[in-house]
């Protein structure tokens, strides 16, 4: 009989119970065992809920207060000094490492957060440094799976893989010549430890997360991995039978690394790499189960039965059920929890969908259909699901005729500025007539509580529109006043009227649906709620003019006009998989397109269009897929914005990763703010000496509540002006300040400001 699994599951809570209770933690609200009550419960409600949906095999461990990298890296010790000096509790060692602290005498950054692969999650990136002392501090993974055996659940532990820990970590800026790989020998034994406690503690199994199995490995990476199945081989009688998995791509220009692999069981994504099943079977060894990854953990389509059994069935022809394991392609946190939690979608489309919480019972059906396929309740649920896939595929909401008509239309006029840089430069410096060091923002301020009250209050229907649009005017008024108050250059109008940068403009694109509760975790207590595109892309009426063109009626400075680019779009939504996604993105680039012309007509000079997901759509392997990613992404967002005059400065910006300027280059923005205020490898500046347009770059994290001083941004941008010059160079924050307070936003950027005018004087 083949078994169902399930590689993770949301941890957020069905109603965001998680955020809700973190944030009140941090603000002082409940106690730290209150907190932890509320994580107890949501993970009891996980595991019954897999259990009654007839999941085989459970994880534990998926669950984390913040990151589940982070939770790892503080497990073994992976502490950086500055942290662990603070003697926290683990819990708030945990919370400090991933969004500093600054509190009477204590003032710590947070860790650098990244994206995890080429989704939309952020891990905090495992800090490592030379005296980085791999020990096991807590048990988490025990705690947590002691705790579902008493609720009657024999979990699989998840454990992200040491070589992936290793891989994915950077050094310490006190380490930087340090080889990370080099400190293998020293972590297995401690992750030998590990999973010795874990069979003690009577865990059957657990699943090893090596994720990074589906990049370009060099020799080294490889070689680390049979140093790490030699620790395995030599402790396989105290350890718990080990699941091997990878997720997101293809293993197989890695397969030799995974041939013999001491493990019971490997798991492959066979929704993003389908193709890779034969290669795959040839290193499933003679008593090797293999999981087969074939509901989709990372978008939300309802699973295509008929498709996924014939999948399985030509595998079955060559490994017998019993060494079958169906399951998720990745763990679900990259999905909404429950679609039963949706009552305003149509029952059209809410039937293409499924999310974590119908995803189960996918597998489930699955597995049964497999095991029995004569079994008439099985039979009825196929039939069910054939049904509603037929009716997907003939449903009219699909396609608009007249988008697809002007999708051809594109061509490279359309896509190519008029003039190119150094000319557009002298006609922008005659409109703007900047000073050296221009200031600016990314875009959003602190959304604070009255924005969402009155936010939802409209959404409710209890306030007018013109009563929202009179608030929001306020709220635009402020933000302006105090920018010009502490003499910023380019002024933004805020964003208060954005729920979120994608779905805020997904809620006014035709094709686009969303949902009232589809949150998925983003980082930490960030929760978004990706739009849906379902159909082809319209603007039916202009999106942000009336915010930009309000703002802009009360200043004398400049006010940029803030787009979301349409590769983010794409990325931040869940795509279609009907199309293909250049597709998508040159419809969404159309869209904006008219938008940025709207906004030039209506008098808006300096537009502002976000790509802070290019990097992570870039196409994990290098390759045809790459470059051919690179062009049209490029070209999409050329699309979006070579509509305007000379005269016009587009701006654009990128975080959450380390950027190739080249990458950036091919988009041809005027000016680029980039994530900056954490890279401290002096190498990565140096990288961009020669991206020819103006560049600011970020000097100071807005993800932690820390405020840095006047001095600070001085020694940093003196840093930075060793290699970079000071003539293509803003002054502004890593991005936007949405999540920030008032208080705090008010001393950064005064500080910020007053350097810049320490600099203009200096030069
Ligand atoms: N303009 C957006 C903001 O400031 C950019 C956000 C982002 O890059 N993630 O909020
Ligand atoms: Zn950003």
């Amino acid at each position: 009989m083949a078994k169902s699994a399930v590689l993770g599951f949301p941890r957020i809570g069905p109603n965001r119970e998680l955020k809700k209770s973190t944030e009140s933690y941090w603000k002082g609200k409940i106690t730290q065992d209150e907190l932890v009550a509320v994580g107890k419960q949501i993970r009891k409600d996980n595991w019954l809920l897999q259990k009654q949906s007839g999941i085989d095999i459970i994880p534990s461990n998926d669950f984390s207060f913040y990151d589940h990298i982070l939770d790892i890296s503080v497990l073994f010790n992976v502490i950086p000094k500055r942290y662990s000096d603070l003697k926290l509790s683990t819990l708030d060692t945990v919370f400090a490492m991933g969004r500093g602290l600054q509190r009477d005498e204590i003032d710590v950054t947070a860790l650098e957060m990244v994206k995890w692969f080429d989704s939309n999650y952020h891990y905090v990136r495992p800090t490592f440094s030379h005296d980085t002392q791999f020990k096991l501090v807590g048990s988490k993974p025990i705690d947590e799976f002691l705790e579902a055996k008493e609720l009657g659940v024999i979990t699989r532990p998840v454990l992200l893989g040491p070589v992936s820990l290793l891989f994915l970590g950077k050094p310490d800026n006190d380490s930087l010549d340090l080889d990370l790989l080099s400190l293998l020998p020293k972590l297995l034994p401690v992750y030998v430890e590990l999973l010795t406690q874990l069979k003690k503690a009577g865990a059957e199994q657990v699943q090893i997360d090596e994720p990074i199995l589906v990049l370009d490995l060099d020799s080294k990476v490889k070689a680390a991995y049979s140093t790490f199945f030699k620790a395995l081989e030599a402790a396989s009688t105290t350890i718990p039978s080990i699941t091997l998995s990878t997720y997101f791509g293809t293993v197989v220009p890695n397969l030799e690394v995974l041939k013999s692999a001491p493990v019971e069981t490997l798991h492959f994504d066979f929704i993003r790499a389908p193709e890779q099943i034969n290669d795959v079977l040839t290193v499933i060894s003679a008593n090797q189960k293999l999981s087969i990854g074939i509901v989709d953990g990372r978008n939300i389509w309802k699973n295509d039965f008929e498709t996924s059994i014939e999948f399985i069935n030509n595998v079955i022809q060559k490994i017998p059920t019993e060494r079958i394991v169906i399951a998720t392609s990745s763990s679900l946190l990259h999905t909404p929890v429950d679609l039963n939690n949706e009552t305003k979608l149509s029952d059209e489309v809410k039937d293409f969908f499924s999310f974590a919480t119908q995803k189960l019972n996918e597998v489930t059906i699955l597995t049964n259909l497999i095991n029995n396929p004569k079994d008439v309740d099985a039979i009825k649920q196929l039939e069910v699901n054939i049904k509603s896939i037929t009716a997907k595929k003939n449903s009219k909401i699909t396609t608009n005729e007249t988008v697809q008509k002007r999708l051809k239309s594109i061509d490279d006029k359309m896509a190519t500025r008029a003039s190119p840089f150094v000319e557009r430069l002298k006609e922008q410096q005659k409109v703007f007539n900047l000073p050296l060091f221009p200031t600016t923002t990314i875009g959003s301020f602190p959304q604070t509580k009255d924005i969402r009250i009155n936010r939802n209050k409209f959404v409710k229907g209890t306030i007018t529109k013109e009563e929202y649009e009179t608030f929001i005017n306020e709220e635009i008024e402020r933000v302006i006043r105090f920018q010009e108050e502490i003499g910023l250059d380019v002024l933004v109008h805020g964003e208060p009227e954005r729920n979120d940068m994608v779905q805020y403009f997904g809620e006014q694109i035709d094709g686009y649906y969303f949902t009232q509760n589809g949150w998925v975790q983003s980082y930490g207590s960030r929760y978004v709620r990706p739009p849906i595109i379902v159909g082809d892309l319209s603007r039916p009426n202009p999106m942000s003019v009336r915010e930009s063109v309000y703002a802009q009626s009360i200043t004398k400075k400049t006010v940029k006009g803030m787009l979301t680019g349409p590769i983010t779009c794409l990325r931040w939504s869940f795509p279609r998989v009907d199309i293909n996604q250049e597709s998508q993105a040159l419809q969404l680039a159309l869209v904006l397109r008219d938008e940025v012309q709207d906004l030039e007509k209506a008098g808006i000079k300096c537009i502002q269009v976000d790509e802070p997901a290019l990097r992570e759509g870039l196409p994990l392997r290098e390759g045809k897929e790459r470059s051919e990613y690179l062009d049209w992404a490029a070209k999409a967002f050329r699309v979006a914005t070579s509509g305007v005059t000379n005269a016009t400065q587009i701006h654009s910006h990128f975080c959450y990763s380390d950027l190739d300027p080249t990458h950036i280059k091919a988009l041809d923005a005027d000016v680029v703010s980039i994530e900056f205020s954490k890279k401290d490898d002096p190498k990565y500046i140096k990288e961009f000496q020669t991206y020819p347009n103006h560049i600011g770059l970020g000097l100071f994290d807005i993800h932690s509540p820390r405020v840095p001083s006047k001095e600070e941004f001085i020694a940093k941008i003196d840093k930075i002006l060793e290699s970079y010059p000071a003539e293509k160079f803003w002054v502004n924050p890593d991005c936007g300040l949405k999540t920030r307070d008032w208080d705090e936003t008010r001393v950064s950027l005064t500080n910020m400001v007053e350097a810049a005018k320490y600099f203009r004087e200096e030069y």
